[in-house]
């Protein structure tokens, strides 16, 4: 039987046995040892501030829902698109005319590590800034900035401090994320995370495992093993447990129902990893597999380490599998030189693959990546054509796709109560959206078959299957 959410939460969150650094200096006493947290960005940013949080409630703060309450104010951000900085600095332009006095403001993430100490010359009022690898050293900078530093700064990549916290906070009562490799050792044209996250460093099978031990103890049935090519990862330990082995322990591991990965590069994807989603029902059956572009001249200049040919290859290993797996992607957009032939040639890939779900972004120019020195002729407007073009293609085949599916029995686990009554909503291993009508009482965090009697692009409607 699924243990209570609540409890979980309880359990997760009031482990607060350490003493806050005796030195304070804040606004107002309400205030005192408090902190206000938002996260920009993806699942690593969101499990990122997990670490923080947790990092903190062990020093005895207590998180709170708004900036103006709190003594300490975080942001966690986002520099994959120039549009994600620029919410950070407006956020952080917000406090130009605001009273800050005695408070603490601090940068975390990738725009930390990108802009460093920069930011304190955009944003004065700013004394704290600190990349993902340092987060455990957070409470020890902050007591730096109480007992009297101006400005403090925790900058290194190349360490893998940020495996092992004392204490994660959990968010999700109904999924646990888990960082198995940090840092990115690819060198896509485009992309700024080698440089913000650093060289890739592997968490040791030996710790994940304990730690997948840890949550299904505290009634974890789901968990997402996180990492930004998740899939090349590399057991630093003697054991040397290839990335399949790892999902295959993690699964075997009693209480664990499912295992997600996010996100796999394709020139890592092997068959093991296919064979394995066989062989054991509890991995789940999605694979988020990025191709970017369909044009090989594209992705050569991408520097992507594939071609188009070899991309295909691993989706006919994957359908080749016994049982469905379900492939999302992610597509940019208007790359400096994309050609309307070569936008053409991503939407074919779409027609061949016929992806389950895709992400798509216009090409964005980011500092210290190769690709800024390209030239980038594409308008804005043209980008924006090719992507609404690209989404309506897409809006077509998950709608085909996810028709397929009335008339079948799925399996969901239950996160969202409607405020419609006997409305409920969950995801199936595939990653699918489902909403779907009980007369039950209580199912959150329980899994449930709910028959499909109904389609849309982005989500399954159904009935509670007895
Ligand atoms: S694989 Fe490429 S896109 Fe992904 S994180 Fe590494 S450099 Fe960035």
């Amino acid at each position: 039987m699924e243990k209570p959410f609540d409890i979980q939460l309880e359990r997760l969150t009031g482990q607060a046995s350490y003493s806050r650094p005796a030195a304070m200096n804040l606004a107002s006493s309400q205030e005192r040892g408090t902190f206000f947290l938002e996260t920009f960005g993806c699942q690593m940013n969101d499990h990122d501030s997990e670490k923080v949080a947790g990092v903190l409630l062990a020093r005895g703060y207590r998180q709170v829902e708004t900036p103006e309450a709190a003594g300490l104010i975080l942001y966690n951000t986002c520099s994959i698109r120039e549009k994600a900085v620029q919410k950070v600095f407006s956020r952080l332009g917000e406090y130009r005319t605001k009273q800050v006095e005695g408070k603490i403001i601090g940068v975390l993430g990738c725009v930390a590590q990108q802009e460093g100490e920069a930011i304190f010359e955009r944003a004065p009022w700013v004394s704290l800034v600190c990349g993902s690898a340092s987060y455990r050293r957070l409470p020890e900078m902050i007591a730096q900035l109480e007992t009297g530093n101006h400005r403090v700064t925790g900058l290194d990549t190349d360490t893998d401090e940020t495996f092992e916290t004392e204490m994660t906070r959990r968010d999700n009562p109904f999924r646990a994320y888990l960082t198995i490799i940090e840092g990115c050792d690819k060198s896509c044209s485009y992309c700024v995370v080698p440089y913000t996250r650093g060289p890739e460093r592997s968490r040791a099978s030996d710790s994940i495992l304990r730690e997948v031990r840890q949550l299904a103890e505290l009634g974890y049935s789901e968990v997402q093993l996180l990492g930004q090519t998740v899939n090349s990862y590399a057991d630093p330990t003697p054991r040397k447990m290839r990335f399949a082995e790892l999902l295959l322990a993690a699964a075997e591991v009693p209480g664990i129902r499912r295992v997600r990965f996010t996100t796999s590069h394709p020139s890592d994807f092997t068959a093991d990893i296919v064979q394995a989603i066989d062989s054991q029902p509890k991995i789940c059956d999605h694979v988020h597999l990025p191709a970017q572009s369909g044009s090989g001249k594209v992705l050569r200049e991408m520097q992507r380490t594939y071609t188009r040919e070899e991309y295909l290859e691993k989706i006919a290993m994957i359908r080749g599998a016994r049982r469905p797996i379900a492939i999302t992607t992610d597509i940019i957009v208007g790359f400096p030189g994309e050609t309307e032939s070569d936008f053409e040639q991503t939407l074919s890939l779409l027609d061949e693959v016929r992806y389950d779900s895709l992400f798509s972004f216009k090409y964005s120019p980011r500092p210290n990546t190769a690709a800024l020195r390209m030239n980038d002729p594409i308008p804005e407007e043209e980008k924006g054509r090719r992507l609404a073009v690209l989404q309506e293609k897409q809006r077509e085949i998950q709608t085909a796709r996810n028709l397929t599916l009335i008339g079948e029995t799925v399996e969901v686990l239950v996160s969202g109560k409607s405020r419609r009554e006997n409305q409920w909503s969950g995801y199936t291993s595939s990653h699918r959206v489902v909403n779907f009508t009980s007369p039950a009482k209580e199912l959150l965090g329980t899994y449930v078959q709910a028959r499909v009697t109904g389609a849309t692009p982005n989500s399954l409607v159904g009935e509670h299957a007895v």
